[in-house]
């Protein structure tokens, strides 16, 4: 494979030109199961009519005008987005990172505006991802990712994930926030306790610090609620949101209480591209789908049957799955043999699927995803675990004698 793209992906050698619902039809006219959704982003599937509508739509009409002017379709998406949550101020870009940006800096500017300008530290925690540009990668915290990029952005504390102790600890009198993700997706679909999240309220309560959720790929449906605080009885004071919100177009969102955001008055921020026209077209048909409670239920009651299944089939191939791990249809599995033959494996079984940290596949199907859908790709992960199983068998384990499944 020759390519001016830069290589910073190690690519897998296949590419699509069409897509249906949760379906991917290579350029060679195979066709895929999409269990990675574009990574969390493709919530109502490919070409979903009701999409397809609006952009078109809006494409005949406008596509952007800069923020120098109003824009009543965004300012619709803000209306809406603040009904839907605790939020009184939305902000658009164009990404995730750049949204967790957005989050960083109304933060610091909250203390900075409410006299304490010593308030510029913010706690991040192990095994979290915020985004590749240089704050949201400080915040990150990966050393694989810093590598090489000099100095790291500081006023960043990164601390043990679910230690409550250590948070205590770790607030200073120059702390300004705390950034969490209600479940870790990159870092291996980790469910975040409610219980640590509440304790993490209360820290910010009593402490005069602003809790941040990263809710970049939890938010907008995925969990089986809008977003995902919303089953935890915490909520944030500023909310990072991406992926999803678009259906597939770049967009992301910083959400955040009036108090939060009393900082960010006229010129203190901006975005040349975040929020125009075409965007906020695509954002506001996805919610005109996702934020339906009857759809949210689906998910939720979708993501709860798949997780059965998912359970069933780990104690089928105990050399294989170790354990299933998620909410709504943000699932994953944490293998035993290397992730990456698991991976290699569904695809061989044209599923395609994405890794995440702690050695786990992420199954990421598109919320739209049928019961039978879900039977289909329950079959081809069944395929991929017997290959496995009997490429790693363990003693006693049943799969493993039988070989193969029926
Ligand atoms: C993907 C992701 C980001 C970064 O989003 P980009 O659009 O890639 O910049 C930030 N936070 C979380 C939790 C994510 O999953």
């Amino acid at each position: 494979m020759s390519s001016h793209l830069l290589p910073t992906y190690a690519r897998v050698d296949l590419a699509f030109e069409r897509g249906d619902g949760v379906w991917l039809t290579a350029t060679d006219g195979r066709r895929f199961l999409d269990f990675t959704s574009g990574v969390a982003v493709n919530a109502l599937g490919h070409a979903h009519p009701h999409m397809v509508a609006a952009i078109t739509a809006q494409a005949g009409k406008l596509w952007h005008t800069s923020n120098l002017y109003r824009i009543p379709e965004g300012e619709r998406l803000a209306e809406r987005l603040c009904e839907l949550s605790f939020a009184d101020y939305v902000f658009f870009q164009n990404s995730g990172t750049e949204a967790m940006e957005c989050c960083i800096k109304m933060a610091r500017k909250y203390q900075y505006v409410s006299g304490k300008p010593e308030r510029n530290r913010i706690i991040t925690f192990e095994g979290a991802f915020h985004g590749r540009t240089l704050a949201a990668l400080s915040a990150t915290g990966n050393k694989k990712y810093l590598e090489g990029f000099g100095p790291n952005m500081p006023g960043f504390d990164q601390l043990p994930f679910g230690d409550i102790e250590a948070v205590k600890k770790a607030i200073t009198p120059e702390t300004a926030a705390i950034i969490a993700e209600p479940v870790m997706g990159e870092g291996g679909v980790r469910v975040v306790s409610h219980e640590f999240l509440r304790a993490l309220r209360k820290l910010c309560d009593d402490n005069g610090l602003l809790l941040i959720f990263d809710e970049v790929q939890t938010g907008i449906g995925r969990t089986g609620d809008l977003f995902a605080y919303q089953h935890t009885g915490v909520t944030p004071d500023i909310m990072g949101l991406a992926k999803a919100l678009g259906g597939g177009f770049p967009i992301g969102a910083c959400l955040a209480t009036a108090e939060a955001a009393k900082g960010m008055t006229p010129g203190t921020h901006g975005s040349t591209f975040g929020g125009n026209q075409l965007a906020m077209a695509a954002a506001n048909a996805v919610l005109d789908i996702v934020a339906d409670r009857a759809f949210l239920d689906e998910v939720k009651r979708k993501g709860l049957l798949f997780k059965q299944r998912l359970a069933e089939i780990r104690d089928r191939f105990p050399s294989v799955v170790a354990e299933v791990r998620g909410e709504g249809l943000l699932m994953g599995l944490r293998m035993v043999p290397p992730v990456g033959e698991m991976v290699d494996e569904l695809r061989n079984e044209q599923m395609i699927t994405v890794a995440a940290g702690d050695n786990v596949v992420r199954l990421l199907p598109p919320l739209i995803i049928s019961d039978e859908e879900i039977g289909e790709a329950v079959k081809r992960i069944e395929h991929a675990c017997a290959r496995l199983a009997q490429a790693h068998p363990r003693q006693g384990d049943p799969a493993a004698k039988q070989g193969a499944v029926a």
